[in-house]
C-alpha cells in the first residue's frame, strides 16, 4: 500500500517515522522523528479530521 496516501487512524502504530499531517485540511501536524513503535495521537479538539496522512517520511536522512 502507498504509505503516502495512506490514512492512520488515532491509536495505530506508527509504521514510518516522519511528519504527518491530519484529514481535515487545515494543516494540522504530528511529527514522529525517532520513535518507531509508538501509536497516532488523536487528532486536535479543532480538528475535523479522523486519521494521519505521511507528509515526509524522515528515514534515508540518518546515517547508522
Ligand atoms: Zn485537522
Amino acid at each position: 500500500m502507498d504509505e503516502s496516501t495512506r490514512l492512520h487512524h488515532p491509536g495505530e502504530k506508527v509504521p514510518v517515522s516522519g511528519i504527518y499531517k491530519c484529514s481535515c485540511g487545515k494543516e494540522h501536524r504530528f511529527a514522529n522523528v525517532d520513535v518507531l513503535g509508538h501509536t497516532f495521537p488523536p487528532v486536535p479538539k479543532d480538528c475535523s479530521g479522523i486519521g494521519w496522512h505521511l507528509l515526509t517520511p524522515a528515514h534515508a536522512e540518518r546515517s547508522p
